[in-house]
């Protein structure tokens, strides 16, 4: 495995690829890895030559008072992960070879940005849609995974690359689960046992109402309710949001169906935890 630094040797690792004929899969990340970068990374491998990891906890999504700083960071350990799974080249460029000094360009999806997560996260998916944007500038990969479990980013990310006439083609990978339900994230370190032990309810919420609306209940606002009245029987849970959208536009719905997206986020401590079930 290549690990490389800078965007002139991952352009020149891009340019070596292509010209042999290989085919570049890219999968962004922000490190602390997990079994579902890992997921991101065989089905890049299974449709690529040359698998491309990037590392980089990107200040530009994280706001004020967010966790930039504390954000789990183990270079070492993802690196033999990495080496055991299959990847040619690690990206883990330093600040300034992404966010070039004096930089002023930002890409904003507009609308699907302020909804849901961007409600509470101000100029979280700006920051998101810019640095995706740069990597795909530097890498220029056929495919790039994205993870269900941020199912608002992996839209904006698809609508992105269409209205920026991107040719790479966005993969969504399922959500990986511990054997409770609970989603894997790097933010789940922050848990304490306790808290640990409820964060389930989120799944647990999204899954009863995905039954009823399988058994014929289309009312997204009860929906709704259901998923909200289960969280809010679990006392270390405080709910941010829990939404039915349409599962492309994240518009809202009232009426749930196939292509609904039910997506919620709560915080448990000082972690905000996010999931979602497609209907
Ligand atoms: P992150 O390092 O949190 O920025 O995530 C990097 C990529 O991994 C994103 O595309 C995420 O959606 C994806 N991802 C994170 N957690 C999971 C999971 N539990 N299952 C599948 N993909 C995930």
């Amino acid at each position: 495995m290549e690990r490389i630094t800078t965007v002139a040797a991952m352009r020149a690792f891009g340019r070596v690829s292509r010209a042999a004929g290989r085919r570049i899969g890219l999968v962004p990340t922000m490190g602390a890895l997990h079994r579902g970068h890992l997921s991101l990374i065989e089905r890049a491998r299974s449709e690529c030559d040359a698998v491309v990891v990037s590392i980089y906890v990107n200040p530009l999504q994280f706001g004020p008072k967010e966790d930039f700083r504390a954000y789990p960071r183990d270079l070492e350990r993802d690196q033999g992960l990495l080496r055991s799974s299959g990847t040619d080249a690690l990206f883990v460029p330093e600040h300034e070879e992404i966010h070039v000094p004096g930089h002023r360009t930002r890409v904003e999806v507009q609308g699907m940005q302020d909804v849901l997560c961007g409600r509470s996260r101000p100029g979280h998916f700006r920051g998101v849609a810019t640095v995706v944007a740069k990597l795909f500038a530097i890498v220029r990969p056929d495919i790039a995974c994205f993870g269900e479990k941020d199912a608002q980013q992996l839209r904006i990310i698809r609508r992105m690359a269409l209205d920026l006439h991107d040719e790479t083609q966005i993969i969504s990978c399922p959500t990986v689960r511990e054997e409770d339900g609970l989603a894997l994230s790097s933010r789940n370190t922050y848990l304490t046992p306790e808290e640990r032990r409820a964060a389930p309810v989120l799944y647990r919420a999204l899954r009863s109402a995905a039954a009823s609306g399988r058994a014929g209940e289309t009312d997204a606002a009860r929906l709704v309710s259901l998923a909200r009245d289960t969280i809010a029987r679990e006392p270390l849970a405080r709910l941010d949001y829990v939404e039915a959208v349409d599962g492309e536009t994240l518009e809202p719905v009232a009426t749930a169906g196939a292509g609904t997206l039910l997506a919620v986020a709560a915080w448990f401590g000082r972690a905000r935890l996010i999931d979602n079930i497609s209907f």
